[in-house]
């Protein structure tokens, strides 16, 4: 990527990879959550041991399946779930000395994981921050106790009151939370209380989502049983329209449509997936994208462990999936070179019209191939991917 004095510009980067591993225990399954992901309580999971055995003979064969993953340096891990904060720590240290030993890393890698409140503690990332993790984020949700029984989530009020000054003293510089909106019974004023709450602490890195309905999941069956009610539609569109202009005033870039980050503070490994680089992805439930092949594990901690590798590579289709993933990002990237390294040429053409087309229409801007949203084309977001992947 490009630093301009101003804003980074993202371009194609393919010579890195980036690595996940999906740890998939929680203490508590929550009714939202479409992840793969069980509820276990508190104590660690009774086959996290071979659970982390499994990943070593995965990330081998992937290796041994394709060889050229050894000549990628390694530029961003990051280990998410289900709570990967829930597994003991000497278990990712050893798992780090392992990825060391195998590839070959970048001076600066971006090390992430991600962090419930239950289990964050100054403690736990002194801890972090001696086996080499440089990157945090707490799903905090809400911190309204209402809102997170309504979520189903698992509330521990002395862990959720402490939060903030855990990380604002956080060895680890680049932390984050996540924060949601548009959840039922819960007002602006809820969300934008918490939000100042943790924009007064100064935290880098700030994810502001929106609930959504996911098919599968509790939630989804409470709603449809008329026990719980849809997300806050309305809300939620206020919200998403006010935020730019509010993060911006507090000294962050909107890089994505949900992220906002202080400058240098974006997560390297999520822009992988925005900006469609390649990722080796390890565990139940995580998926990998390598060598323009793509692979889902099965989403099943036993199964996983029996037959960790899916041997079923699927070939990338970057004509309708870049789309789907680029114009995420609201921050500019240099359009005419995705479009040029990933698309056939009668795609190429109608990428470019359907861009002009939007630039004439006030919701973007070009300039020297370079491609940046405007504000305007935020809730049209979705019908705009549909209209370019058409
Ligand atoms: S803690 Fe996170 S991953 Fe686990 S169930 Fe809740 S939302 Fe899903």
């Amino acid at each position: 990527m490009k630093q301009s004095t101003e804003e980074t510009i993202w371009q194609v980067r393919n010579s890195f990879l980036g690595i996940y591993v999906h740890f998939p225990y929680c203490f508590k399954k929550c009714d939202y959550c479409d992840f793969y992901s069980e509820g276990i309580g508190n104590g660690p999971a009774n086959d996290e041991l071979s659970l982390f055995q499994t990943y070593q003979k995965e990330a081998l064969n992937r290796i041994s399946h394709f060889p050229n993953l050894k000549n990628k340096t390694i530029d961003t891990v990051f280990f998410g779930g289900g709570t990967p904060s829930k597994a003991t720590t000497k278990l990712w240290e050893n798992f780090i000395h392992f990825l060391r030993s195998e590839f070959e890393f970048a001076k600066d890698t971006e090390i992430s994981i991600e962090v419930n409140p239950e289990d964050l503690s100054p403690n736990l990332l002194d801890t972090y921050a001696k086996i080499g993790i440089n990157r945090v984020n707490v799903g905090v949700q809400t911190r309204n106790p209402i809102g997170l029984e309504y979520l189903g989530r698992h509330y521990d009020k002395e862990k959720y009151d402490s939060l903030r000054d855990t990380l604002i003293h956080s060895p680890i510089k680049r932390v984050g939370i996540d924060l949601m909106y548009g959840i039922p019974g819960l007002n602006e004023s809820d969300f934008f209380n918490d939000l100042e709450y943790f924009l007064d602490a100064g935290l880098p890195h700030l994810s502001l989502y929106s609930l959504t309905l996911e098919k599968g999941t509790q939630y989804s069956r409470d709603v449809k049983d008329h026990k719980k009610k849809e997300p806050e539609e309305r809300i939620q569109s206020e919200i998403l329209l006010t935020l730019p202009e509010l993060m911006e005033k507090k000294g962050y870039r909107w890089y994505e449509v949900s992220n906002y980050a202080k400058p240098g503070f974006e997560s390297k490994h999520n822009l992988k997936y925005w900006t469609f680089e390649p990722y080796l992805g390890i565990g139940p439930g995580a998926h990998g994208m390598i060598e323009g092949h793509r692979y889902g594990n099965p989403r099943n901690a036993n199964l996983y462990q029996k037959k960790p590798q899916e041997k079923k590579y699927e070939e990338v289709t970057p004509n309708s999936e870049l789309a789907l993933t680029l114009f995420r990002l609201f921050s500019p990237f240099r359009y005419l070179e995705f479009i040029q390294t990933y698309l056939d040429v009668p795609n190429q053409t109608h990428y470019i019209q359907t861009i002009h087309s939007w630039e004439k229409r006030g919701l973007c801007s070009l300039s020297d191939g370079v491609f940046q949203w405007k504000k305007e084309a935020l809730l049209l977001l979705d019908d705009l991917i549909l209209e370019i992947t058409n």
